[in-house]
């Protein structure tokens, strides 16, 4: 393969309006969303969980021919092996090792090794989607910076990085409130996580800031504030499109107005936000309860502990 398979990877912390972001360019027709390839080794693979399409990952016919292209077959893939690899590898703690490679320095073995299992998965996903579709640019959603960093060294990858973020007030409380997984069977990973407004704080200038050095690394990023974003979603969106190298094209009449509108076309998102399945009406809005629910003591550690990064990124 000459030409290297474009991925614009919506990166930054979760519950930043990211899902709502990659469900509109999936409507792009040179966009095929994938959803969370950092999660796929456990949730696809292992768990067998659903697809966006609404098929199990095991009967998708999106994944099953995307396994097959990249391995012969995922049921050569040793899922165990492949996932404590992603733990030693593709984490934030790894980051120090990842920024090295991506300053000239060798990447270490195991890192290597991983990166060439997720890069054929990626690089499979790509052609399918170009075959099937005619997309020219896979959405993966992974979010994590390591994702972003580690995705980046890939020879056979053209990643571009959209980088989301949200005011951390905003953000901390949603990670405090429950939502249910529809993929998952039951049991404890019915719900999405919940973390603590201090812990989601210290992961939002973490988080932040590192996609901001990633740039400084040389990594194309696209920086998005979701409040700029509801602001003018439509030029929002025809920045992220020209960012990507693809023509901003019109939505067809009904789909999304700047506004409102319905979001039918399926996603194959191996993992993800519960707002990937089915078609979705969508309506934007800025979603300001923490003004008013969180807390006034979690809302100043909050602050506190965001103080610095959020001046950096205009909050
Ligand atoms: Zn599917």
């Amino acid at each position: 393969m000459t030409e290297r398979q474009r991925v614009l990877f919506i990166g930054g912390l979760g519950r930043s309006g990211s899902t709502l972001i990659e469900r509109l360019l999936n409507e792009y027709p040179s966009t095929f969303a994938i959803g969370e390839s950092v999660h796929i080794w456990e949730r696809g693979v292992r768990d067998d969980e659903l697809c966006g399409c609404g098929d199990s990952f095991s009967e998708c016919v999106f994944w099953s021919e995307v396994g097959r292209r990249a391995f012969g077959s995922w049921s050569e893939i040793d899922s165990e092996r492949v996932i404590d690899m992603r733990w030693h590898t593709d984490r934030t703690r790894q980051m120090p090792q990842i920024v090295r490679a991506l300053r000239g320095k060798t990447l270490p073995s195991e890192h290597r090794d991983y990166l060439d299992l997720i890069g054929s998965v990626l690089v499979a996903a790509g052609e399918l989607a170009r075959e099937r579709t005619g997309a020219e640019i896979i959405l993966d959603s992974s979010k994590h910076l390591s994702s972003a960093a580690l995705y980046s060294l890939d020879e056979r990858l053209d990643v571009r990085v959209l980088h989301v973020l949200r005011d951390p007030r905003g953000v901390a409380y949603s990670w405090t409130k429950e939502i249910a997984r529809p993929e998952a069977s039951g049991g404890d990973m019915a719900e999405m996580p919940r973390y603590s407004p201090a812990r989601t704080a210290g992961r939002w200038v973490s988080d932040n800031t590192g996609f901001a050095q990633l740039e400084r690394l040389g990594v194309p990023t696209l920086r998005l504030r979701y409040e700029d974003f509801l602001n003018d979603s439509l030029g929002s969106l025809r920045t992220i499109a020209t960012f990507a190298g693809i023509e901003p094209p019109d939505f067809p009449e009904g789909v999304f107005d700047g506004s409102t509108g319905v979001l039918a076309t399926p996603m194959h998102s191996a993992a993800g936000n519960p707002m990937r399945f089915g078609s979705a009406d969508v309506t934007l809005r800025l979603d300001d309860a923490w003004t008013t629910k969180l807390p006034a003591q979690q809302r100043r550690v909050v602050s506190a502990i965001t103080g610095p990064a959020r001046k950096i990124f205009g909050y």
